[in-house]
């Protein structure tokens, strides 16, 4: 037995008592050990449902956050997902064990570089970028799903035309102390937008971001 497989299963139990339903997602929670994506001295805490520092004063999502972002993002396998903001590479990681072809942007290369080493130890086959994912990744557009993981003043119209018909969006949209989780699908004639509230993330800085460093 792991070290932390109790710890796991425990934060699982969490998940669903918080109302995480789609087995899908409580199934590659389980999966993906989420103690590999956080730093010492955090390492002992990665089980607790809490978000955790990682270098450049950024921070691994809160796991009830990632469970619940996935769960409405709703990705088949298969289906082509952009993420914005990969940090830790933890939220990137549960889309690839979900079967997803992900692609990835993180604006600070230290936590980039970091991330894809660990993509390539565990066997994920994860596309990334360094940049500013406001302007979204063009190239490999449109996407079933984008989930952006930073706090956004506003939906970054960039994202909403890489988004193919049917596709749906999920990010945080507010000012700096507190969001609502926007999930957008993208209908053939308008957007359907629902709102959740009451989420907290690090600013997504860029071109239709905040300012910031
Ligand atoms: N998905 C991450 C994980 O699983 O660890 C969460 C990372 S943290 C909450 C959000 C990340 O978004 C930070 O690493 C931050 O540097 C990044 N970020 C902020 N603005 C960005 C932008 N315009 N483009 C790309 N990454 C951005």
């Amino acid at each position: 037995m792991g070290r932390f497989d109790q710890e796991r299963r425990e934060m699982i139990g969490v998940l669903k008592e918080k109302g995480i339903t789609d087995e899908r997602v409580v199934q590659a929670m389980a999966n993906v050990e989420r103690h590999v994506f956080v730093n010492e001295p955090f390492v002992n805490r990665s089980y607790e449902d809490t978000a955790l520092p990682i270098e450049k004063s950024q921070t691994i999502s809160q796991p009830y956050t990632v469970a619940f972002m996935t769960q409405e993002l709703d990705p088949q396998p298969g289906a082509k997902i952009l993420e914005i903001g990969t940090g830790s590479g933890y939220q990137a990681a549960i889309l690839a064990e979900m079967g997803c072809r992900v692609f990835t942007i993180e604006r600070h290369m230290e936590l980039l570089l970091e991330a894809r080493k660990l993509f390539e130890r565990l066997g994920y086959r994860v596309a990334t970028r360094g940049g500013d994912g406001t302007v979204g990744w063009s190239e490999f557009a449109p996407y079933d799903g984008i989930i952006v993981t930073a706090a956004a003043p506003e939906v970054p119209d960039a994202l909403v035309k890489q988004l193919s018909e049917g596709g749906r969006l999920v990010i945080p949209v507010g000012d700096l102390d507190s969001q609502s989780l926007r999930v957008m699908t993208k209908l053939e004639d308008r957007l359907e937008i629902k709102e959740v509230r009451g989420f907290k993330f690090v600013p997504l800085i860029g071109k239709q971001g905040w300012n910031g460093k």
